[in-house]
């Protein structure tokens, strides 16, 4: 089993109430408990914002994080009727920030919007987890390697404080549809985005780099043969505890 810290990140998505909390109650108890076992690995759960405030209360533990999944690019307060910003997203509770997710690419959010979120995030302090993938008529015409550069190079700049951003690649037709890609091809991009981050962002350091798009207990197993992989953004199955260990412990089976 490799000794490299992993990431285990849920995305809720729109989903959960105040009674969702047993979910994390249950993910903190399986992470306490297996904590010499898995040692080197680190749980973050991104809930809606209306679930941020209440969980970081209860959340008496060192053992999960909790995040958001997205914000308004303006910082602090502002007239912008129905958004909330990275600020008061920290002040409730939030560690961690989904940001350039693709269901909010779809709804219009462009690579120069991203990176107003993520420099509004990062000047919170926020952890930024930050979102890039191609479509599936992309990968088709061999755009996969194009498109993905053009995410890093138009929402990221070298002066951003690195230590604070994890790139998610998550394949735009790999999530919520239980496709997953050749773990050849995936094991090619991974590699072509911590390169290509090093030569954009003119870096020695490399990024660390999850995948997303159906990742479930059964197909965990898979992804493990890849080194280069540092965690996993988890969507539909996150919102389940039990779904969400069993991603965790076949992960290091
Ligand atoms: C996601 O929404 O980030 C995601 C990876 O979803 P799913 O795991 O459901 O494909």
């Amino acid at each position: 089993m490799t000794n490299k810290l992993k990431y285990f990140i849920g995305n809720w998505k729109m989903f959960g109430d105040f009674g969702s909390f047993k979910i994390i109650y249950k993910i903190t108890q399986f992470s306490k408990q297996s904590k010499t076992l898995y040692k080197k690995k680190k749980i973050i759960l991104c809930v809606p914002n209306t679930l941020i405030s209440p969980f970081k209360e209860k959340l008496k533990s060192k053992f999960i994080s909790l995040g958001v999944q997205n914000c308004h690019y303006h910082q602090g307060y502002g007239s912008f009727t129905g958004s909330v910003s990275a600020s008061m997203l920290k002040k409730a509770g939030a560690e961690y920030i989904i940001l350039g997710h693709s269901e909010n690419r779809s709804e219009g959010e462009t690579n120069q919007l991203i990176k107003k979120k993520i420099i509004s995030a990062l000047n919170q302090k926020l952890k930024v987890i930050f979102c890039i993938g191609e479509k599936f008529y992309e990968k088709k015409r061999n755009k996969t390697f194009s498109v993905l550069r053009k995410q890093i190079k138009s929402s990221l700049e070298k002066k951003f404080n690195m230590n604070k951003i994890i790139l998610a690649y998550e394949p735009v037709w790999s999530i919520g549809t239980n496709k997953i890609p050749k773990m050849n091809e995936l094991k090619n991009t991974i590699r072509f985005i911590k390169n290509d981050f090093q030569k954009i962002l003119k870096t020695k350091k490399s990024p660390v780099v999850l995948y997303g798009g159906s990742v479930n207990s059964k197909n965990i197993r898979l992804f493990s043969s890849i080194f280069e992989i540092d965690g996993f953004l988890i969507g539909g199955a996150s919102q389940s505890s039990k779904k969400f260990i069993d991603i965790i412990r076949n992960y290091y089976k």
